[in-house]
């Protein structure tokens, strides 16, 4: 069964991990992944750097996460920089290792950049690209609950979203919100403009206050009150404030799945350790040895 058919089914989990960089050693995220794994996640996801930076990482770890027979390897893959004959050799690639689910992004532009230098300036014409190109993918198209940051109205970055569907996405992956009384107003008006598609909620642990407020500062994504209060009381201790986090992680969470989501998607940080126990206390997966 492919990922979009598993959230059809039933509410599915998975983790996000990020590759190491070139010159750092690539055990501790095996490490982590080995770990992750107990949790029996639904997929496993690997982030990949717009204009290609450390791809040849991220085909590493996907080729790691499908080799150990444990999971769905879902890879990112964004057109900033890339032609279309670049991104036929990446996916032939991706194909002959065995991973045949993608997140098909148009990526955040590198610093310095103007447009993607690319054959594609926007996600729609990727998926579509690997459609019609390569079939055997299921591809996840990302969605912003608060509204990409580039992007005017909810209206228009609305129907861009359908636009990525009417393309070919076969399901949807959130930018991380912490709002879900602001997700469950957007799913709403996604079911209104004809967006059908399963929705995975994408949940950022709580764990440190800088890089928590500078994630949703760059992703344009607001703090709740209970957040707030998160950061106003324990952002001068770290112990105190990872506690606190990870409190709020599973609280948001229960939020989460009350309203009826149909995948739930940790951003683990490549931190099992953190992310089991909020796993734990969720009560969404019991980790089996
Ligand atoms: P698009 O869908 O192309 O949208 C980009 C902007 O253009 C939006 O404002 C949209 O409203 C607008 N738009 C879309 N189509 C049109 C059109 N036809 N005409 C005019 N405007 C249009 N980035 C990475 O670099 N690597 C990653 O691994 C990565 N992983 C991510 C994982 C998730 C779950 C999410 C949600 C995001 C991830 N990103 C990643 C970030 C993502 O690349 C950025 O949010 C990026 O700025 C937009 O990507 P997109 O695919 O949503 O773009």
């Amino acid at each position: 069964m492919n990922v979009a058919q598993i959230m059809k089914e039933r509410m599915s989990f998975s983790f996000e991990v990020f590759p190491p960089k070139q010159d750092k050693p690539v055990e501790p995220l095996l490490d982590t992944l080995d770990h992750l794994y107990k949790f029996k996640p639904d997929f496993v996801s690997c982030t990949y750097g717009a204009g290609g930076t450390n791809a040849g990482r991220n085909v590493e770890i996907c080729k790691a996460i499908k080799d150990s027979g444990k999971t769905i390897p879902v890879t990112h893959f964004t057109c900033i920089g890339n032609s279309k004959e670049k991104i036929k050799r990446e996916l032939q690639n991706y194909l002959d290792i065995g991973v045949d689910h993608i997140l098909a992004l148009r990526g955040d532009y590198p610093k310095g950049w103007e447009g993607t230098r690319g054959d594609f300036n926007y996600a729609n014409e990727l998926v579509e690209f690997i459609k019609v190109h390569f079939p055997q993918f299921t591809i996840a198209i990302a969605g912003d609950p608060e509204k990409h940051v580039e992007c005017h109205s909810f209206d228009e970055d609305i129907s861009h979203l359908r636009v990525k569907q009417d393309c070919g996405g076969d399901y949807i992956m959130t930018q991380l919100c912490h709002d879900v009384d602001q997700f469950q107003w957007w799913r709403d008006r996604l079911i209104e403009s004809g967006i059908t598609l399963p929705i995975d909620v994408g949940v950022m642990p709580v764990l440190a206050k800088d890089p928590t407020i500078r994630m949703a500062v760059s992703n344009g994504s607001g703090i709740p009150r209970d957040l707030a209060e998160v950061i106003g009381r324990y952002g001068e201790n770290p112990e105190d404030f990872k506690k606190a986090g990870i409190e709020y992680t599973v609280k948001q969470i229960y939020k989460y799945m009350n309203a009826g989501i149909d995948g739930l998607h940790i951003y683990s940080l490549n931190k099992w350790e953190d992310v089991a126990k909020i796993v734990n206390k969720s009560g969404i997966r019991k980790m089996h040895n």
